[in-house]
């Protein structure tokens, strides 16, 4: 069994399509990820194509693509696909253009949905035949209730994503999921959702960019590489966002990311192999093991061998080795994983680098 495929040429150079998750990958608020705008330009300097693939289905293409430009990733509207545009797409796949759909949410949802030819409407009275919820901070009781009120006429209700919680500088806001969830109370029926981890985002941005070997790119296990997973994409885990290295030693197989990266950088370089020695999993100089007596992760340190408990740092390899030898003995015993409790390890930077991480 083979975890984290090596690669030998940087996946700039070995795959044709970046499919790139926005918060926690290229920025984080209003901010660049540091190295992201440098290494996207290199890599699309060298051929690679991207894709802006997001969740967010409040703000329409035109708005991410003029955010990016401002801070330093210079991003045409075509080069970005949202949850809106992913739910627009399966509505237009499955009705009539001209067909009613009743939008609950903001901008970019009445947008994406008017750009395949839906009439978009805001009142149950409209009779439509679909509603399509998506976030949007001014969404409240009044349009929850027009949705819930054209559902029980028969409307059918799609959502952009599933998200419970929205990122914010202040820590996590109500996303969309948490909202569909107050009409769901209400019909007791879930609805079809388009945005990540379903594969639908992630194939449409593929077919957009006309990519024929797409990879994912993403900081949420649950969201962007489960999503790359059931998409059957390569997917890079960058620790620079929501999930870091004590999700990672946990992350059940469905979730799993094909490479780990420190951050962008990771597009430029290649991906060294994980491999079985015995009891040890080993990455280049780095090795580790899981203890089943203890339950816990040892790391090899030359002669010594280091329990890995809270507060303990090691670098990106040793993780790499740590993870293969975690998702081995889960594998093994038939379980989601095998560590109960997750060691609140850290990655350290690249030495080169140091500092430049925040
Ligand atoms: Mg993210």
């Amino acid at each position: 069994m083979r975890y984290l495929e090596p690669l030998e040429a940087a996946p700039a150079q070995t795959f044709d399509v970046a499919l790139l998750d926005l918060d926690g990958v290229v920025y984080r608020g209003p901010d660049a990820v540091a190295h992201a705008p440098e290494a996207i330009a290199a890599a699309r300097a060298g051929g690679l194509g991207v894709m802006y693939v997001t969740n967010n289905a409040n703000r329409p293409p035109s708005t991410v693509a003029a955010h990016l430009t401002e801070i330093g990733v210079p991003t045409e509207p075509e080069e970005v696909t949202t949850a809106a545009q992913a739910a627009a797409g399966l509505v237009s796949s499955e009705h009539a253009p001209g067909t009613r759909v009743l939008v609950v949410g903001g901008t970019g949802l009445r947008e994406a949905l008017a750009a395949e030819g839906m009439t978009v409407v805001r009142s149950a009275d409209d009779d439509p035949a679909v509603v399509v919820q998506g976030f949007a901070p001014e969404v409240g009781w009044a349009e929850l209730t027009e949705a819930l009120l054209a559902i029980n006429a028969g409307a059918e209700h799609i959502a952009s994503n599933l998200d419970a919680t929205l990122p914010m500088e202040r820590g996590s806001a109500i996303g969309n999921g948490s909202l569909v969830a107050a009409v769901v109370n209400a019909t007791g029926t879930m609805p079809r959702s388009t945005g990540k981890p379903q594969p639908a985002i992630f194939e449409q941005a593929a077919a957009r960019a006309g990519a024929e070997r797409p990879f994912v790119v993403g900081d949420r296990l649950d969201t962007d590489l489960e999503g790359a997973r059931a998409a059957g994409y390569p997917g890079i885990h960058v620790l620079t966002g929501v999930d870091l290295a004590p999700a990672l030693l946990a992350c059940v197989p469905e979730q799993r990311p094909t490479q780990l990266a420190h951050d962008l950088r990771g597009l430029l370089e290649p991906h060294p192999a994980v491999e079985q020695d015995g009891l040890w999993w080993c990455c280049r100089g780095a090795a580790a093991r899981f203890d089943s007596d203890s339950g816990t992760l040892i790391v090899a340190r030359g002669e010594d061998h280091l329990t890995l408990t809270d507060g303990d740092e090691v670098d990106l390899d040793e993780l790499r080795a740590a993870c293969a030898a975690a998702w081995d003995a889960a594998d093994r015993a038939g379980v989601p994983t095998v560590l109960t409790r997750c060691p609140q390890i850290r990655v350290r930077p690249d030495r080169k680098d140091a500092g430049a991480i925040a």
